[in-house]
């Protein structure tokens, strides 16, 4: 069925996409289109769907000087003003939301109803930020001299530099942006190089809000271009914060470009997530709940579930379920509502995929259920491979490394510690979870001495959080949180006030200076 079909010119069309659209944009206004152009394939089918230009070094420039003016005068206007302008962009994103779903499910390849959740997820993060607005607080504390009050306050940080991965093409960026904005900072994006389209849609939905409001220029850019330009962000003096999303090979360079200037780094790298599968489970949660995080997105999220750890006792119960549930998956377009899985991001990944599977037997894991790219009619990009499930040992080099693909590796394990170590023994920290009945398995596992990962669950899977929450992950993951809770923080910088408003000027720590 051509794609025309699923509505795809239609959305193409409401979200100002052009054949060929200029990559760089101070907000309102795109700029020229110089550079080198992108051109932007979906996995879905193998067509083009639009090229992007990229930003040249010019224009960079201007944008960052359009930003730094701005941010002189964003800061002063009210947080809950600055909040009213992202309501506003939450309403449009509503308008949106079906037509922006399809521009992410064909130009990243997710399910449909994952590219809708996405887009939900955008809106979510707006009303959170609304309120947000409102509460950008400090504390106050009390001095040990007397006549003195001190407190904290939050102060906007400038430019937020934001790098973002290709399988969350729209959602990272308002995760960044939605809090930067309420918080007074200026945000420049830089999407990544293989969902490019998806960045011109979003900056096309908010300029009727920022025209609206008289936003001024500079306070959401766009660049766009390949890891050169991102490394531009990360070694420029006038962007104090650096958030970047991706592998965790770029979070390393990022890290160390922004730490060599001392900037701040927001990072959210790779995961290599596990479901803990204890003999109390409620197998029919942990089924679905190790399906969907194995396959959802074609294995393509940093929340995936990479291995299942499970109990020996019901070992071989868990592998026939599972391979039978696996067996009933449909492969296809992901525009097709009645598909489970859809198309991995382009051939470089299909390679990784199947070099991750030469690496598994060479390594001394076995294939239980067998994998393969998909050819003939519906398969013409080449990029659907069928999921895999695999036995392997948790020591594996493989196992350790997050391959970005639907690649499950099953593992035994007899004691609750034993299945905690495995389940901490890589050196990702993302998400993770239990599926279990038992009250003391689950503190256990929640407990100081359980999952030393960003996130933990019980009977629920590792993929799916929810904008409530922080986001992030520990270890080699980098550390970051972003959306939920008081992630706001990492937006602005803490000011502590000491203010006297006595007669007289006594030290702290009782220091005498008599003159
Ligand atoms: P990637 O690392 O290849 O690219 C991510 C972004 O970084 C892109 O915009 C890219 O252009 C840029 N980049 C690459 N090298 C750079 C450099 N040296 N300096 C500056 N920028 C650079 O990642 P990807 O393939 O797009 O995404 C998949 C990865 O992202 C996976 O590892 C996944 O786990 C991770 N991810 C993590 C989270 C999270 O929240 N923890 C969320 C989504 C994706």
């Amino acid at each position: 069925m051509s794609n025309d079909n699923f509505g795809i010119s239609e959305a193409l069309k409401a979200l100002g996409i052009k054949a060929e659209n200029s990559g760089s944009s101070t907000g309102t206004k795109w700029l020229g289109s110089k550079g080198e152009l992108i051109e932007s394939y979906s996995p879905v089918d193998g067509k083009l769907i639009g090229k992007v230009s990229t930003t040249t070094e010019d224009q960079y420039e201007e944008i960052v000087k359009t930003a730094e003016e701005a941010f002189k005068s964003w800061r002063l206007i009210p947080a809950p003003k600055r909040g009213e302008v992202v309501r506003q962009i939450g309403e449009e994103l509503r308008k949106y939301k079906e037509s922006l779903g399809k521009l992410v499910s064909y130009e990243m390849g997710k399910s449909y109803q994952e590219g809708l959740g996405e887009v939900q997820e955008m809106i979510d993060i707006c009303d959170f930020a609304v309120g947000l607005s409102r509460q950008l607080h400090g504390l106050t504390m009390h001095s040990e001299r007397p006549n003195h009050r001190m407190y904290e306050q939050y102060h906007p940080l400038g430019i937020v530099g934001i790098i973002s991965a290709f399988n969350f093409p729209v959602a990272v960026w308002s995760w960044n942006t939605m809090l930067a904005w309420v918080c007074g900072d200026v945000c420049i994006w830089k999407p990544s190089e293989k969902t490019p389209l998806c960045s011109i849609a979003c900056q096309n939905i908010i300029t009727k809000v920022f025209e609206a409001n008289n936003v001024p220029e500079g306070v959401s850019c766009v660049v766009n271009g390949d890891y050169k330009i991102g490394q531009l962000i990360s070694s420029d003096k006038r962007i104090p914060l650096v958030s970047a999303t991706g592998s965790i090979r770029m979070g390393k360079k990022v890290g160390e470009a922004v730490g060599a200037r001392l900037g701040k780094s927001l990072l959210e790298l790779g995961g290599n997530n596990a479901i803990i599968i204890t003999e109390n489970a409620d197998l029919e949660i942990a089924i679905t709940g190790a399906l969907f995080g194995a396959v959802g997105t074609c294995g393509q999220r940093c929340t995936s579930t990479r291995r299942l750890i499970i109990h020996d006792s019901i070992y071989e119960d868990v592998k026939n379920k599972l391979t039978n549930a696996y067996k009933q998956l449909r492969i296809g377009n992901p525009l097709d509502e009645k598909n489970h899985v859809g198309p991995l991001i382009d051939k470089d990944a299909v390679k990784m995929y199947e070099n991750a599977l030469e690496a598994v037997k060479a390594q001394g894991g076995s294939i239980i259920l067998e994998g393969g790219v998909l050819s003939g009619e519906g398969y013409e990009s080449g990029c659907y491979v069928k999921p895999v499930i695999a036995e392997a040992s948790n020591d594996l080099q493989i196992v350790q490394e997050e391959t970005f693909a639907p690649i499950l590796y099953l593992m035994k394990y007899s004691t609750i510690d034993e299945a905690i170590e495995m389940q901490n023994g890589v050196v990702q920290g993302l998400s993770s979870a239990i599926m279990t009945t038992n009250m003391r398995e689950a503190e256990r596992f929640l407990s100081h001495q359980g999952s030393d990962c960003g996130i933990a669950n019980v009977n629920i899977g590792t993929s799916g959080a929810e904008i409530g929450g922080a986001f992030g992950g520990e270890k080699e993951t980098g550390g970051g949180r972003e959306s939920g809770s008081d992630a706001w923080k990492v937006y602005m910088r803490r000011q502590t006030n000491t203010l006297n408003y006595g007669t007289e000027l006594p030290l702290a720590q009782g220091i005498k200076f008599d003159f």
